[in-house]
């Protein structure tokens, strides 16, 4: 729900001092998007995590908490020291408000809304800041939290041109799923290699999908992929999804500290 979303904000506004929590747009209902940034914003590393873009999959969410209660943890000192995050709770606020699903909505889905005339002011909004926070600081890691599928397996989705990259890119999107590898193990371990959205079959539709639009629209050592969890499992509790968002953290934390802007 959209509020308990806002206390998880305010909690953690409450416990680190370095934190601001924001309005990121008002919906087309006239509803609040809100977020949270935890870090300076000249901080050394930039990264963008959010969820519920497909507003009925709540379980994204619930790795989301998971993901940000470790941020706020002392484990987390180190990374929070030379890192700024934005933080995005619920993208789709109008229908996680009522309940409604948002995958595939008409006009359009959130996630398919990622291009120069985007319809919900909170991609666009969402759009602006993350070119922003690139032009001025380089963002190294976007994020999307994912819950489609009943038996799927917790698995990133990466870059359709993947195999085909070369240097940095290559090397940080490796890293990135070898890193995670290691620190995504429990309930369950995340997938070793990334999967591809191949059934989004045209390139103008994957550039509007925001993992796409993002690394259009960022740098050579940016990663930009989506995490996805199922649901229709007892280990994907609010708990199973909390031990996942942990180790996204985890995985997070050893990733920067291998600065990936190094040559
Ligand atoms: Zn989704």
């Amino acid at each position: 729900m959209p509020s308990d979303a806002d206390k998880l904000l305010e909690d953690i506004a409450a416990r680190l001092p370095e934190a601001k929590r924001f309005e990121l747009a008002k919906t087309r209902e006239g509803r609040s998007v809100h977020g949270i940034r935890i870090g300076d914003e000249n901080a050394p590393h930039q990264a963008w995590i959010g969820s519920r873009q497909h507003a009925w999959e709540a379980g994204g969410s619930q790795v989301g908490r998971g993901f940000i209660t470790w941020y706020a943890s002392d484990e987390a000192k180190t990374l929070r020291a030379k890192t700024c995050l934005h933080y995005i709770p619920i993208m789709d606020v109008d229908n996680a408000a009522i309940g409604a699903g948002g995958k595939e909505a008409l006009p359009l889905d959130h996630n398919r809304d990622w291009d120069a005339k985007s319809i919900y002011p909170e991609v666009a909004a969402a759009q602006r800041m993350i070119h922003d926070i690139h032009a001025k600081h380089g963002l190294d890691v976007f994020i999307d939290l994912h819950n489609p599928g009943a038996d799927d397996p917790i698995f990133f989705f990466g870059p359709f041109a993947f195999e085909r990259m070369t240097g940095i890119q290559q090397r940080n999107y490796q890293r990135w799923i070898d890193l995670a590898a290691a620190s995504i193990i429990e309930p369950l371990k995340v997938q070793s290699n990334y999967r591809f959205a191949t059934y989004v079959t045209s390139e103008e539709e994957r550039g509007r999908m925001s993992s796409g639009w993002v690394r259009a629209n960022t740098g050579d050592s940016t990663i930009s992929v989506t995490l996805e969890t199922g649901w229709n499992s007892s280990l994907m509790s609010v708990e199973g999804y909390g031990k996942v968002g942990a180790g996204l953290g985890r995985a997070l934390a050893a990733y920067i500290e291998e600065n990936p802007r190094r040559k």
